[in-house]
């Protein structure tokens, strides 16, 4: 008779095959069990043939991988635990000493705090090009550069940027692209396939996705993506990946798997009210500036309505106004003290509408011409009513201004 303890652990029961319910399980693991010795010798992760380790997928990662790639219509996905880290990944995976990056000036700043405090210092070169001008980037190309990071549309100031033309002047030049595809969500535009229909297809080499925002849809969820369409491209990631050790948590990757299936909803819910309040926005005579793409005025407009304005389009749920130069920040920061359902906080995607004033003017090589002085305040619109987020900035405003 074995001892009371080593029979619970190994109690043999196991539940009849064939479960199917709405959700997929969820499966948690550092340890992996092999049958014996020769099957751990002889099993293969880098393809998903099986399993090995907790660190190189499970059922559940499995499948969140496979519906992200459905997603963004890629091939092969790896996940990081943040959007910050498949960012880190993808640079990591792809450069080396000697490399240079380009970096769109209106990227998401920590890519940019990456690239200064992380890559520098191994020897890996950085340079910021103008998101609006392909001649720009074309001429920041050079010997050493390896990686350009686009992004559509910019963080923060959004503006939209010919994608299409930069995808093509880097392929030209013979360099990797690598997409922050966390504002289009694979709902916008379908980022590997830029030009649908057309004979030569275009798309970039790698799209990353902070799945933080809509994917996960609750704020409660930090994870990214890596997705790509060719074979080694992805298994360079995938090594660096395992070497990093980038893990995600079997729950997290379970929570958005339960979110994916109502984000196009949710998505659409998110740009409509976002849509509303920019154009209440823009007869408000105490903004300079409404930044959202689908507006005709908002930098790169044109290049959103190509790519992004077939049926409806899609332009997520975020937009940023600049305040009249002689609104102080003073009043600003009042301003967004006096909102009741925005909340103040980074990060966007879940129901709660949030706000946050941004200095501009730190995060810029240069204060570009398409933008108005002032403050920025950038909104991201939850799933509240249009009428009643509009009546909470109309009485903020009126709070602030008095
Ligand atoms: C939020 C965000 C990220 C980073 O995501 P985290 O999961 O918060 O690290 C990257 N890119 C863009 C455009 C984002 O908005």
């Amino acid at each position: 008779m074995r001892d009371q303890s080593t029979e619970l652990i190994h109690q043999p029961y196991t539940p009849p095959e064939g479960f199917a319910a709405p959700q997929p399980g969820v499966f948690k693991a550092s340890t992996v069990f092999f049958p014996n010795v020769a099957a751990m010798r002889s099993r293969e992760w880098k393809d998903k043939s099986a399993y090995t380790y907790g660190l190189h997928g499970t059922p559940t990662t499995y499948t969140l991988e496979e519906r992200l790639c459905t997603l963004e219509g890629g091939l092969q996905c790896v996940l990081a635990p943040s959007g910050l880290a498949a960012i880190a990944l993808v640079a990591m995976a792809l450069l080396k000493s000697g490399d240079e990056l380009l970096i769109p000036d209106n990227v998401y700043g920590p890519n940019k705090t990456f690239s200064e405090g992380e890559l520098a210092a191994w020897g890996i070169t950085h340079r910021y090009y103008d998101p609006l001008s392909v001649p720009d980037l074309v001429a920041k190309i050079g010997a050493r550069t390896r990686l350009v990071w686009l992004e559509a549309a910019g963080s923060v100031t959004l503006e939209f940027p010919d994608l299409c033309e930069q995808v093509r002047a880097c392929q030209r030049a013979g360099v990797l692209t690598a997409l922050d595809n966390t504002w289009g969500a694979g709902l916008a535009f379908a980022p590997f396939d830029l030009s649908p229909g057309s004979a030569e297809p275009l798309g970039v080499d790698v799209s990353v996705h902070a799945l933080t925002k809509y994917p996960s849809g609750g704020g409660d969820v930090l994870m990214g993506s890596v997705i790509t369409r060719e074979p080694a491209l992805h298994l360079k990631i995938k090594l660096a990946h395992m070497r990093l050790g980038l893990g995600v948590g079997a729950n997290d990757a379970e929570a958005v798997l339960r979110a994916l299936p109502s984000m196009v909803l949710r998505y659409q819910a998110h740009d409509q009210r976002a849509r509303a309040l920019a154009q209440w926005c823009l007869s408000q005579n105490v903004f300079a500036q409404v930044l959202h793409p689908a507006l005709a005025a908002s930098p790169g407009h044109a290049h959103w309505a190509a790519l992004c304005g077939r049926d409806s389009g899609g332009a997520a749920g975020l937009f940023s106004v600049i305040f009249r130069p002689d609104v102080d920040q003073q009043r600003v920061d009042a301003f967004c003290d006096a909102l009741k359902l925005f909340k103040i906080g980074y990060s966007w995607g879940g129901p709660i509408s949030l706000v946050v004033p941004y200095d501009l003017a730190s995060m810029r090589s240069t204060w570009p011409d398409h933008l108005a002085r002032g403050t920025l305040v950038r909104f991201a619109t939850g799933l509240e009513s249009v009428a009643d987020l509009q009546a909470d900035l109309a009485q903020a405003l009126r709070l602030a201004m008095a």
